[in-house]
């Protein structure tokens, strides 16, 4: 803490809400910009549903969401249209208030029209999504799963799991909801914040008894009656990358905004909590994502009425002090130098032989300290003074980044940070397309620091990348722009800044996609046209670099 300001630079700063100090240039934040935007529960639904649009059956684990105010209409006939086509279909909704946490504002509905849209605290913008009626139930109450994912990088993409996390359990049995139940929180509602004010709430003193409990000694549980417990955890696990991926676009854009790429800047890295619901059945349903889940390990107790003390809570203790002690062990700017000095060595052992020699024989070249190449001339190699000598030797560089039983960590418990990205890339990677129309979007933005395109900018992209021709004029080109811009621009997201946001961009992509490639499911025609634009821009790079040289 720095209470009278901050003097030095530091390798890691820990930001107590979101990313905010625009006055860092190097080291690493414990926040990305705009991640606290993008997990709201509007932005987070508009996102997993743009990737429901491309990958139905993928998507599947984010219940059906509809978003307040300006979907009501659609709400209203998408249900009435549902109970049409099966009567027997008694469905409940849960509203949420956007930008709400801890249960604030929310509660559960059977019909549309129960939906309070009159009044002023009412009509804020809100979510309204199907309700998980058939919970798996332990002790016959429902509970939530509370896991913490590290970010560790965007680009490329890092993403680490821990492995274990928090049930948080309600305080009154559940039963299925009915006209009568509804308005019971401590039955349908599992959230922490809520149930401690039952009068059934137990803090628990193991970690798997009471109204907290790890998420492990549930799987315990669940293992002993014959459960699949892998297959859950490779579940969660496809959840939790799958809804990076759907959020992984729009970060892009705040990134380069805040941080454009060539500056000085930091990097950045983040602990998200995820909040998971398990089904009857064990399928696992995203509930949200928190930017800043509460790391508190000690809980408040009553002594005498109205005497409150902090004591330790060992459920919370048993986990989040694992999480935060390895994301700062993943991301010791030490290790990072140990990998950087691999991957130059690396770098070094993959040249050509000529590109050897020439460093080798060069008269840049610069023996600094510790054996290390550097040459000016041709900066393959980069200095780094720091590196250590006995760390160059520190084995091939494309081991796993963190092998406990070699690290130099004696006395540190193995991690509890379990890396699934880019471990299990290849799974998934087919999943990001909107990655790419991202990339083609902030190739576009033109001047850095914006998070819209302006209308030059989206001519050019039709031109560059030959969207236009006789049956699509620039004419019409204007007119979708200008429609597709003014109707997102109306919804209210965000007023700073005029012009066209990603998430308009990917509908006009998808139109256009449509368009050209008609009868291909919606994921292959966007595929199909990220490939044509990449091509001809490609061709037009080349083109550039051959006309700069002339
Ligand atoms: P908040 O940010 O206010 O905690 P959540 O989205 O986490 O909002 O919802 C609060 C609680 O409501 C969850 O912890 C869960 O118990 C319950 N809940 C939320 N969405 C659903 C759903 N679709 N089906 C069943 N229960 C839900």
């Amino acid at each position: 803490q720095f209470p009278f300001g901050r003097r030095l630079p530091c390798d890691i700063y820990w930001h107590g809400v979101s990313f905010h100090d625009n006055d860092i240039f190097s080291g690493q934040v414990n926040k990305f910009p705009g991640m606290t935007e993008m997990v709201r529960k509007i932005t987070l639904s508009r996102a997993v549903r743009t990737m429901q649009d491309l990958f139905p059956l993928e998507y599947n684990f984010y219940p059906r969401s509809w978003i307040l105010p300006e979907e009501f209409p659609l709400f209203v006939d998408e249900v009435r249209m549902m109970k049409d086509s099966d009567p027997s279909w008694k469905p409940t909704f849960i509203v949420k208030p956007d930008g709400g946490c801890q249960g604030d504002g929310i509660y559960l509905i059977k019909d549309p029209s129960d939906i309070r849209l009159t009044g002023s605290i009412q009509s804020r913008p809100a979510v309204v999504q199907e309700y998980i009626c058939k919970p798996l139930l332990v002790d016959k109450l429902k509970f939530d799963i509370r896991l913490y994912v590290l970010l560790k990088s965007l680009e490329p993409l890092e993403i680490y799991i821990a492995k274990d996390g928090l049930s948080r359990f309600c305080t009154e049995p559940y039963q299925e909801p009915t006209l009568k139940n509804l308005h019971q929180v401590f039955m349908h509602l599992t959230n922490y914040s809520l149930n401690i004010h039952s009068g059934n709430f137990i803090h628990s003193d193991s970690v798997s008894t009471g109204s907290k409990r790890t998420f492990s000694s549930i799987l315990c549980r669940l293992s002993s009656r014959g459960a699949d417990v892998k297959k859950l955890w490779s579940d969660i696990i496809s959840l939790v990358i799958k809804t990076i991926i759907a959020l992984t676009p729009e970060l892009k854009v705040y990134y380069q905004s805040d941080i454009p790429a060539g500056k000085p800047g930091p990097t950045c890295f983040q602990i998200l909590g995820f909040d998971i619901l398990l089904m009857k059945n064990l399928k696992p349903i995203l509930l949200e994502v928190n930017a800043n889940p509460s790391m508190r390990i000690e809980h408040e107790q009553e002594l005498s009425p109205g005497v409150f003390e902090n004591v330790p809570s060992p459920v919370d203790e048993e986990v989040k002090v694992a999480v935060i002690r390895d994301t700062l062990r993943l991301v010791d700017p030490q290790k990072k130098k140990i990998k950087d000095v691999q991957s130059h060595k690396t770098m070094f052992c993959n040249l050509k032989n000529p590109e050897r020699q020439h460093i080798e024989s060069c008269k840049n070249q610069v023996n600094v300290r510790y054996n290390f190449f550097v040459c000016y001339r041709c900066q393959a190699l980069e200095h780094v003074p720091e590196a250590h000598e006995e760390l160059l030797d520190a084995g091939p560089a494309d081991r796993p980044e963190y092998d406990t039983s070699r690290s130099p960590e004696p006395g540190l418990p193995s991690l509890c940070l379990k890396q699934v990205f880019p471990k299990y890339s290849k799974q998934f990677n087919y999943l990001r397309l909107v990655d790419k129309v991202a990339a083609l979007f902030i190739r576009f933005l033109g001047v850095k620091g914006t998070t819209k395109l302006g209308p030059t900018g989206f001519r050019t992209f039709i031109r560059n990348c030959k969207l236009s021709n006789s049956n699509f004029s620039m004419a019409s080109v204007d007119i979708l722009y200008i429609d597709i811009t003014r109707r997102w621009n109306s919804m209210g997201i965000d007023h700073k800044e005029s012009g066209m946001c990603l998430q308009a961009f990917v509908e006009a992509f998808f139109f256009l996609a449509q368009k050209k490639y008609k009868s291909l499911p919606l994921h292959e025609q966007v595929a199909s046209l990220i490939e044509f634009c990449e091509y001809h821009l490609a061709a037009l790079d080349e083109k550039r670099l051959v006309c700069s040289r002339g």
